[in-house]
Order: structure tokens, then sequence, then C-alpha cells
């Protein structure tokens, strides 16, 4: 209530010099919304994509889209990806309605407010845990009944911005393992602690390496600035391939009953985000193995710009007449003036394409 006094107040506030420091929205330095530039980009690649419609996704969401936040969270070389024991459920963030009812959840004191909520309403009995003082939150850890949820933030926790060290994380692992307690991730700002969205991933990681189901409630809002297209996953970590099937079909039945559908818009803009991130990657690998090759044939003249230029293009530096060799001698086409698009590059013919540059310089 006092919160949507304080909101009412804001907006009828016309103080041109009003300063909004309640909102849990990044605001670029001038205080406006910030459409991030990958975004953007993405919309409009949206609607120019003539494969898109508005047909209802699964119940379980689009699962490219699930596929990549579990790969963003649990990193994509995860043991746990490759031998199947994953599963990920689109969600409308609010996603603490998917556990079992009946049992007893922790949650931080302080935390985000919509945890008691969230947990109070789908039926739990809620209880916290002190934060942050190591020592009274392994207390509450050891005190708890076996068998607890333990929701924990996975970075940058709200509201206390104090995340746990490294050596913290795993004392909290080693009690969790002793109590028999079940790790819930909430996970909204992966990205948002330390630039990094592998580093923000560490905790996770390490529980999942270290043996532990968990589920993570990911949060797309925040690192995409997408607050009100209601983006997020619910990725689970199981213990064999079968159970993740099972999981699956629960979740599915859950989401069918609270939401029918999850909404498509925002799972395609991170969706595609991903495939940049991927394009990008492969961009840069190409330029790497571009330069290799060169190298490895002792090609004449420096090469050097290849890998320091960004993005899809390169000028390669070659005349029109090498041009006009490569064309007819070796079949490889770029433009006169010696742009290559190096998203044609690919690891069976970067080979081939350095052995041309290097006939035609000699
Ligand atoms: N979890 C935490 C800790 C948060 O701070 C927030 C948002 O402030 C959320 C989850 C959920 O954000 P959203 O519902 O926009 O995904």
């Amino acid at each position: 209530m006092a919160q949507a006094d304080s909101k009412k107040d804001l907006h009828a506030d016309q103080d041109p010099n009003k300063i909004n420091l309640g909102i849990g929205a990044y605001r670029d330095n001038d205080g406006k919304p910030w459409i991030l530039p990958v975004v953007k980009k993405v919309k409009q690649n949206l609607l120019t994509d003539p494969t898109l419609n508005h047909e209802y996704l699964a119940i379980d969401g689009l699962r490219t889209f699930t596929d990549a936040s579990a790969k963003m969270i649990l990193g994509a070389d995860s043991r746990a990806i490759k031998e199947k024991r994953f599963l990920g459920v689109q969600q409308i963030s609010g996603t603490g309605a998917v556990l079992k009812k009946g049992a007893t959840v922790y949650i931080s004191d302080p935390t985000w407010g919509n945890h008691f909520q969230i947990f109070g309403d789908a039926g739990f009995t809620v209880k916290t845990y002190k934060y942050w003082n190591p020592a009274t939150l392994y207390y509450c850890l050891k005190t708890a009944d076996s068998g607890s949820i333990f929701v924990l933030h996975a970075c940058a926790h709200n509201p206390t911005g104090v995340d746990p060290t490294q050596e913290q994380w795993k004392q909290i692992a080693a009690i969790i393992k002793e109590k028999n307690h079940f790790p819930f991730f909430d996970c909204a700002y992966q990205g948002f602690a330390s630039g990094s969205l592998d580093k923000d991933a560490w905790a996770v990681r390490y529980f999942v390496d270290a043996g532990f189901e968990i589920f993570v409630a990911q949060s797309y809002s925040k690192n995409f600035g997408i607050y009100s297209e209601r983006c997020g996953c619910l990725t689970v970590v199981t213990s064999t391939e079968q159970q993740a099937i099972n999981v699956r079909s629960q979740l599915c039945r859950l989401n069918r009953a609270s939401i029918s559908n999850p909404p498509a818009y925002g799972a395609r803009i991170v969706n595609a985000e991903d495939n940049l991130r991927t394009m990008a990657n492969r961009i840069i690998k190409m330029r790497e193995e571009t330069v290799r090759h060169l190298t490895d044939l002792k090609t004449p003249g420096n090469w050097s710009h290849i890998t320091s230029q960004i993005g899809m293009f390169s000028y390669t530096g070659l005349t029109v007449a090498q041009v006009k060799v490569i064309k007819e001698k070796f079949h490889v086409y770029m433009t006169d003036n010696g742009r290559i698009s190096m998203a044609g590059l690919n690891e069976n013919n970067v080979r081939r394409f350095a052995e041309a540059v290097d006939y035609v310089v000699r």
C-alpha cells in the first residue's frame, strides 16, 4: 500500500527535477529508458521475418529460447546439458507457483518484496533466513527443517547488493547438501553483477557441478531491458534424463492451468540475441582461422587487420587484379575492392580461401 501511494505521489509530482530512485529498471544518463541496441536490431529483424506469425507457442514455450536460457545459466559445456538432465519451461516470471505445495520455502531477509506474495499465494509456508551475515545465514540453513526449499539470489542480491563470496557459496552448498534442502535460484540480474554472464552464473554452475538438482528462475526483464514483455524461463536440472522428461510434463500441466500459453515476443528477442552472439563468435573465430592459415602458409604481408577489424566484413587489401584471379582460378567471389564477408567463411572453406589469397599475393 505504501509503495502504491509513493508511486502515485511520484506521478503527481510536477517538479521537473524530481529524482526517481525507487524504480527497478535501468535508465540512461538522461534518466530515460534505454532500448538495448541489440534489442532494437532484433526487433527490426522480427518485423521483416516472413516466417513469424502469432500462433500459440507450445505450452512450455519457444524451445530454442528455453534451450538458450539453459545454456546461458548453466554454461554451453555443462554436463547436465550434455547428459540431457535439464529442461526449461517458459514463464511469466512468477515462477514460485510451480513447486510442490505444502513445503516450507525460506527466502532471505531482506529480499525482493514480491517473494512473500509469490510463494505465499502458491500455498507454501514462507519463512525467512537472515541475510547478510554469513554466520547467521549458516545457522538458519542448519536449523531449518530438513528438505526445505531455499530461495537463493543467484547474483546481485536484491536489495542488499551483497553476494556471497565463492568460499561462502561452497559453505552454503555443503550445508544445503547435509540438510537435504532444495536450492531454488532466483536469477533476475545475470550480467549485472560483474558485467559477465558467465561470472554471474558461477554459483548456479557450482551447485550443478556439485551434483545438485536445482530450479533456476531466470528473468530477462533487466538484462535485456524488456520489462513489460514478461519474458522468463524456469530452468531445471535433474539427476537423470527421464526425470527431466517427467518434470517437463508436470510443469507443462502447471503452465496450462496458470497461463495456458506463454507470450512469444520477448522470447523471440532473447532467442535471436543468442543467435546474434553465436554469429558474432563464429565470425571472430573465422577471422582467427584465416590469419592462422595465412601464417601457416607463410603468406607474404601483414594480415593482422583481419583480426583487428570487427563486424561482418573485412577489407583484405587485395587489388582488383588479384580479386579477378581469385575469382577465375579459385572460384572465390568478393567485391572488386577486396571486401569479404567473414560470414561466408566456415571451417570447411577457410583453408581454401587462405590458399587462394596466398597464391595471388606471391
Ligand atoms: N527476482 C528478483 C530478486 C527481482 O528483483 C525481480 C525484479 O525486480 C524479479 C525476480 C522479477 O522480475 P520480473 O518479474 O520483471 O521478471
